[in-house]
């Protein structure tokens, strides 16, 4: 197969050039001008297209084991190759926990049948997330996880931290961390400030997070062990992550399109969809989140994509659940950033390719020659509305609804294999904004 005539968009050499793709038993043949292959493959034809590495999501919730009601690996890795997904980490809090590595096992299982984005499971530091007693990261680890995690959970025992991190190292893994105080953050449900006392919500302030991420840094300081930063949230926290960075600390994060485009103020509709964990800041930490993207302390995109049940979301805010469904819309408010003029386009690919690839030392990301085709072909000039109802997710929590976008994967290879196709041919939406 041949993916021709296409722009091949190389997020490390920071080009993007007319080329085709040659595809050969499921691996990246070459890449070249298309009058210098002389392949007679089967072509499949990306003209006014971009083509680049499959997409990697280091941070998603597939819901099962436990939570087949939210979602299922089948229908979290349909919605990842909807969204030019190709390669997603799932996170440790299902039922029972990623803590052992016959649930490792399990969910490498489901993966295959559903033969759709790869997954690579995240295992958890604790037994039972409980903070107590950490998990065989040895055993999970010859069964395939790539990072560990309690995320969702806080690890409030630094010493356990420490441990953590020590035992990280003796096989590599990365820790990611969900830094949020559960004593200073206490019991708020939006971010702390003006906002918050008008709307009459409990806040958490953003110092919740900047003391853990400041005590984490200095255990991996300590220990010389990863620290990743999952989904940071504020302006100080960026600033500590890219001090640790100039020193030379193994410390990295992650930022997710939500926090990068929605400050609290979403919440004034009290919409269950503007609640997640950490909150929704303000413009100031916004940009801040943007700047760091920019200049690379802030390594990779990732969606935290966390599907709920409706009835988990339309009830009063305070009871809903944190967290929205993000793999479907991520590219496109990727695409927005470039067009916002964030990032330029071989950056944004970086950040959602072979940045977060690196960090959890997966072999994708990448159009190398031998690497696996895992490709997405993306018409940047498409525009679109997002139209939760018809996502591939079993979920529809989504504050990004109804809002237009341009861009948009159009088809998906997983190891050459076609595994998604958008078959729309209704002429584009007309679009105000
Ligand atoms: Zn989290
Ligand atoms: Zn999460």
């Amino acid at each position: 197969m041949r993916i021709a005539n296409g722009t091949v968009v190389d997020p490390v050499a920071q080009t993007a050039t007319r080329l085709d793709v040659l595809v050969e038993d499921g691996r990246i043949a070459a890449v070249e001008p298309g009058d210098q292959l002389e392949a007679e493959a089967e072509p499949y034809d990306a003209r006014g297209c971009l083509v680049v590495p499959g997409l990697v999501d280091m941070h998603v919730h597939l819901r099962e084991p436990g939570y087949e009601y939210k979602e299922t690996i089948a229908t979290g890795t349909a919605a990842a190759v909807a969204g030019g997904v190709t390669s997603v980490a799932c996170m440790a809090n299902t039922n029972p926990v990623n803590d052992s590595s016959a649930v490792t096992r399990f969910i490498l299982e489901q993966a295959a049948a559903a033969r759709l984005a790869r997954v690579y499971p995240i295992g958890a530091v604790s037994v039972g997330l409980a903070g107590k007693q950490l998990a065989e990261f040895g055993e999970m680890r010859r069964a395939g996880i790539v990072a560990v995690s309690d995320d969702g959970m806080p690890i409030m025992d630094a010493g356990l931290m420490r441990r953590a991190l020590e035992y990280a190292k003796l096989f590599d893994l990365l820790v990611i961390a969900h830094e949020e105080d559960t004593c200073l953050r206490c019991d708020g449900v939006m971010n702390e400030g003006l906002t918050s006392v008008r709307l009459g919500l409990r806040g958490s302030p953003a110092a919740s997070e900047e003391l853990m991420v400041a005590r984490d840094v200095a255990l991996a300081e300590l220990t010389g062990g990863r620290l990743h930063v999952a989904h940071v949230s504020t302006a100080r926290s960026v600033a500590m992550i890219r001090e640790a960075r100039a020193r030379g600390l193994a410390v990295s994060a992650e930022a997710t399109p939500h926090h990068l485009f929605l400050t609290e103020e979403a919440v004034a509709e009290y919409d269950g969809n503007a609640k997640m964990a950490p909150p929704l800041r303000t413009r100031a930490d916004v940009e801040a989140l943007r700047a760091g993207l920019a200049d690379g302390t802030i390594e990779a995109i990732a969606t935290d994509h966390a599907p709920h049940h409706p009835d988990e979301k339309d009830c009063e805010f305070d009871q809903a659940a944190n967290g929205i469904v993000g793999l479907e819309t991520a590219l496109g408010l990727g695409l927005r950033l470039v067009a916002e003029g964030v990032l330029d386009l071989p950056t944004l690919i970086a950040r959602m390719t072979v940045g977060p690839a690196r960090l959890l030392g997966i072999p994708a990301g990448t159009l190398a020659v031998g690497a696996a085709a895992d490709v997405a072909v993306i018409d940047p000039e498409r525009r679109w509305r997002v139209a939760a109802r018809s996502f591939k997710s079993k979920s529809r929590n989504t504050p990004f609804d109804g809002w237009d976008l341009q861009g948009k994967a159009i088809a998906t290879f997983v190891g050459g294999a076609l595994v998604y196709e958008d078959r729309t041919t209704a002429p584009p939406l007309r679009v105000a904004s």
